[in-house]
Formats: C-alpha cells, structure tokens, sequence
C-alpha cells in the first residue's frame, strides 16, 4: 500500500538512538539540549523549547501566551482538532474564520480587530501570510506543524517575524519525525522560561536555598520530549533541506502529470515563498468513489481534514454552519501521497491509477 506520508529512517538515524541507549540519559537531558539548539538555528529563532508532542507544544503556547477565561482565540475551521483543542485546555473560547478557496488558509482579514489571539495554522505546508495579524490579535501563535521547512520573504516558518510562538509536530507522516513529539520557537526570553516551567511539572530549582531545593509554582505537566526521541531528531535535521526539496519536485511532476479536467491543483507557493508540501491535497467531484477504487490500487489517500465545526466536541462554537468555503471544500479534498521516501516509479503508479480513475 502507498500511504499518504510516511517517515523516512536512515540507518545514521538508527545508530543515533542506539547511541543514546549505550549512554547515561534516557529521558530529558544533553541530546534534547543539542536537538533545541538545531531546530533554533535553522528557523532562526532564539528558543526553542520542546515538548512530548505537537499538541502538548500547542498547549505549552496557549498557556505561556497567558490565553485563559475569557479570552476568545481564532483558529482555522480546516485544521487537525489539536489546534482548537489547545484554546480549550486553557479555559479559552474556541472561534473561527472561513478560509481561502485558493490556498486553504484561514482568512487573517476576516479576525476582528482587538482579538485575543490566533492560532494561525500552515495548511498542507503552504505557510500563511500573517503580515498585519498583530495588530488585531494581541497573541498570536503558529501552528507550524506541517510547515517545517517551509519559507516566506520574511525567513525560515518558525522565526515568529510576526508571531508570538511557532508550534511543530514530529508525528512520523510530518516534516521530520521523533515519533511523537513537539517544538515551540520563540525569540521572547520570559515566553522560552514560561515553556520550560510548563513542560516539567511548573518546576523551578531553588539551589539559593539548598542543592536539592525546587518549588512547583503552577501545576504544569510532563510534557518532555526524551533524549532517544532528540537523537532521532537531530539526525532527521541534518535531512531537512533534502526532505523539503524532494516534496517539491514531487508536487512538481503532479502538477505536470496529472490530468487537470479531473484534479484540480493546489495552490502553489508565490515567488519568495516555499511550500512545505507536507500535503499535497487535489480537489475532486466523486470523491468516495475515487478513494475506494484508489485502494483497490493499492493506493491509501485520506482527506485533510473533517472541519473542526463539524465534530461534537465544537458544541461550544458559535456561528456553526457559517463556513461555506470551508465547507465546500471539505466536500472535494483528497490528499495523494507525497513524502521523501516515494520513488519514482511509485508515483508513476500514483499518477497512472489518478488519471484513470478519476
Ligand atoms: C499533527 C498536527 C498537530 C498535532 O501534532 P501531534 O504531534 O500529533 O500532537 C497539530 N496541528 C496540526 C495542524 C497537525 O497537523
């Protein structure tokens, strides 16, 4: 079966964690150290903190942003829960826009102004433009977790130009993978302590009143990331830019290939942008039937995602039902697969069985 996504692991990936487990530390220590630094310089921030998921990142942000009770926070309808979900776990009011029939972002111009904060998501990888979100959102906070490695004319997604925080995931079908695990970047000093703080227990060492001396200050949690997973981290850095290049010659030849009366294309990246192309999501009329003939083919596509208005859990979001471009698009999106690791032959199998079936 070709999947969606997958991981991709080399075998310096594999010695790196055996390593890991031939030295002293398991869990939290000198390799997620080494990882933080990595992933800061790349996306040239001067944080980066990370956590035991990208939903745990997420929460790590809402929190630290200090979003609580009353505050209404804005997030993107076409987006994994995780992302509205963390404004909820804060106490926080969950509201959304529509997005853009072009790109499938959210539609930074329909915030109202004096809005609490944004959880600006980078859908598929294709980064949002958040020039002027700012100025009418007092916090705002990327959901970046397909957008590793992806670039806007202001620098690398993850430099927080014009953020707060900015969230990755390391879910194996994402940009680069620990397994399960998360970052936040961020260039504010007070932020980079509020993170750390909360990802272990609301702990802080006391060494000025004894040596073994530490008081929780807030009840935070175990959020961390372990060395293994750091290690498998590291490696999958010195990767990145090859991982990023190869989805962008795959998007290339699906846009060359596939038959354009029958898949409608994603929006492509606009000069002195990059595409992360975590996904690469066609629109179609059809769908389930071209879905289940594709598996037939030994083909596993998914759709990206069930809107976040759509679930049970989005009782407590007003203006249900007032997504329309969002809504429209849920009705056609279908994501083909598309990772570093896919050979060419097996996107030619991929692009044979689209064009047939579709
Ligand atoms: C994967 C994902 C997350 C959550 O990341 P996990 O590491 O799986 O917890 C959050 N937001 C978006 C948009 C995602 O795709």
């Amino acid at each position: 079966m070709i999947n969606y996504g997958r991981q991709s692991i080399s075998q310096d990936d594999i010695d790196a964690v055996v390593a890991v487990l031939r030295g002293d530390w398991l869990t939290q220590g000198p390799s997620v150290e080494v990882f933080e630094r990595l992933v800061a310089e790349y996306v040239g921030a001067q944080h980066a903190v990370a956590f035991s998921s990208g939903t745990s990142a997420l929460h790590g942000a809402a929190h630290a942003a200090g979003l609580g009770p009353g505050d209404i926070v804005y997030t993107s309808p076409l987006t994994f829960m995780a992302s509205a979900n963390c404004i909820r776990y804060v106490g926080a009011q969950v509201a959304l826009v529509d997005i853009d029939d072009e790109t499938l972002n959210m539609r930074g111009d329909l915030i109202p102004p004096r809005t609490d904060g944004t959880i600006a998501v980078h859908y598929a990888g294709l980064p949002m433009d958040l020039n002027g979100l700012r100025s009418r959102s007092r916090v705002v906070i990327e959901d970046a977790a397909h957008a590793l490695g992806a670039m806007t004319p202001d620098g690398p997604v993850g430099n927080c130009a014009h953020s707060d925080m900015c969230c990755f995931s390391f879910h194996p079908v994402k940009p680069i993978t620990t397994a399960e695990g998360g970052m936040v970047t961020t260039n504010d000093d007070d932020l980079a302590e509020r993170l750390r703080r909360f990802r272990s227990h609301g702990m802080v060492k006391r060494p000025e009143i004894a040596p073994w001396h530490y008081d929780i200050e807030e009840p935070g949690y175990n959020y961390r990331l372990t060395d293994l997973q750091a290690a498998l981290g590291s490696s999958q850095m010195t990767r990145i830019d090859d991982f990023i290049t190869r989805r962008n010659a795959i998007a290339d030849r699906y846009r060359a290939d596939l038959n354009p009366a029958k898949y409608r294309l994603p929006a492509a990246a606009p000069m002195g942008w990059r595409h992360g192309y975590h996904l690469f999501v066609v629109r179609v009329s059809e769908r389930l039937r071209i879905y289940e003939e594709l598996r037939q083919l030994g083909i596993a596509t998914q759709v990206h995602y069930v809107p976040v208005h759509h679930h049970t859990v989005s009782n407590d979001i007003d203006d249900r039902n007032r997504f329309p471009v969002c809504d429209a698009a849920y009705e056609q999106i279908l994501s083909i697969p598309i990772y570093p690791g896919m050979s060419d032959e097996d996107q030619s199998k991929v692009i044979t069985a689209l064009n047939k079936v579709g």
